[in-house]
């Protein structure tokens, strides 16, 4: 064994010690709903394909169409030759529907946060961030070499308080948090934090990976990034923001200008899923309220999004948990550190449109008698 297979062994037993091992699985996705895997046939509650709209046979249309017209791949960044038409086209409507004067889109949210915050602060500025905030918001603090303070998550006081001690001491400053919180389903008051950013001259960035169409509400932030790969269940990511914020981000940021532009059948894609989802207003509320149903049949704290946390505390329980789920046909992953933070492993119900309502309320029945109890 060479010392670098010795140093990987040694790690992943050390973490397998933990019950933090991980491993991928053939998952093959029959439709919005039903997952294959080790030959069994299973009701998924872990996907983020809120609306079912990946094997929405429109969009899997316009997918095919956009490799037809325009090829497999982008063939360059968006900034050399890669920015095929469809890119207008989609910005213009994502603009539209956040109420923005532009947009940018990215190859995925990953890269969109990675790349928008360095661009909009640096060394010499305060970036306050949410601590439960999505791992690539961090990613992008980290690029920044901006000063970073962590706020207890949704916590104002604190917000209030770091911008007392540290904003005067720095140029700019931004505040950051996700929308709609990946592992918890929480919101952040983003009213509340947009008045506080006001009144300290800081600007404010939401991170809408989750809230895309099916949180409704009015989102005040300067910076409203979100992804194609969730509800719009394509890839890629964007940011909605004034002209001159998108021309400075399409000017400077790393992983637009240095990263191959999306292939034409993502932006395609999520084109057609958007055009899908203004024509149904009904559809977007579903996953919301089918999160509600389940919530109350539990009877814990009301959804305020289509993602409910059951919190079993140890990595152990959780995988314990999914395994016994699994037996009774659902797909329910279990999440653990260092995904959420330690002694809070869990398992994160995401529901879809398509749900049905008595696999729902199964499903509750189940979670209360095999593992609530
Ligand atoms: C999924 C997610 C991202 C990353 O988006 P991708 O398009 O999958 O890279 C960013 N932020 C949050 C909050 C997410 O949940």
């Amino acid at each position: 064994m060479s010392s670098l297979d010795r140093f990987a062994a040694q790690k992943l037993a050390q973490l397998a010690a933990q019950d933090l091992r991980r491993s991928l699985v053939d998952s093959a996705r029959e439709d919005g709903l039903w997952i294959c895997r080790n030959g069994k046939r299973l009701l998924s509650f872990s996907c983020n394909d809120y609306l079912n709209l990946t094997h929405h046979p429109r969009v899997k249309a316009a997918a095919i169409a956009a490799v037809q017209t325009h090829g497999a791949g982008a063939g360059a960044s968006r900034l050399v030759t890669g920015n095929h038409p469809l890119y207008g086209e989609l910005e213009a409507k994502l603009a539209r529907l956040k109420g923005t004067e532009a947009a940018c889109i990215f190859g995925s949210g990953y890269l969109a946060n990675a790349g928008i915050v360095p661009v909009i602060v640096g060394e010499g500025d305060l970036l306050l961030v949410d601590e439960l905030a999505h791992s690539c918001l961090w990613a992008g603090a980290q690029l920044s070499r901006a000063k970073v303070q962590t706020f207890r998550h949704n916590d104002l006081a604190h917000v209030e308080a770091l911008l007392r001690s540290h904003r005067a001491q720095h140029r700019h400053a931004l505040i950051v948090t996700d929308r709609v919180f990946s592992m918890d389903g929480d919101l952040a008051p983003l009213a509340e934090l947009a008045v506080l950013a006001r009144a300290h001259d800081a600007w404010l960035m939401s991170d809408d990976a989750h809230g895309l169409a099916v949180v409704d509400g009015d989102n005040p932030a300067d910076l409203k990034m979100g992804t194609l790969s969730k509800t719009l269940g394509s890839y890629g990511g964007y940011l909605c923001a004034s002209q001159p914020v998108i021309d400075l981000i399409r000017t400077r940021a790393r992983t637009l200008i240095y990263s191959t532009g999306l292939p034409p059948a993502s932006v395609a894609a999520a084109s057609a899923a958007l055009d899908i989802i203004a024509a149904d207003p009904a559809l977007a509320a579903a996953p919301r309220a089918k999160a509600r149903a389940f919530t109350r049949a539990l009877n814990v704290a009301e959804a305020q999004s289509p993602i409910v946390p059951i919190v079993l505390h140890e990595a152990a329980a959780a995988l314990r948990a999914q395994a016994a789920l699994e037996a009774e046909g659902f797909l329910v992953t279990a999440i653990r550190p260092p995904t959420v933070p330690e002694g809070t492993a869990r398992l994160r119900f995401a529901f879809t449109a398509g749900h049905p309502d008595s696999e729902i309320v199964r499903l509750a029945t189940i979670v209360r008698e095999k593992i609530l109890t």
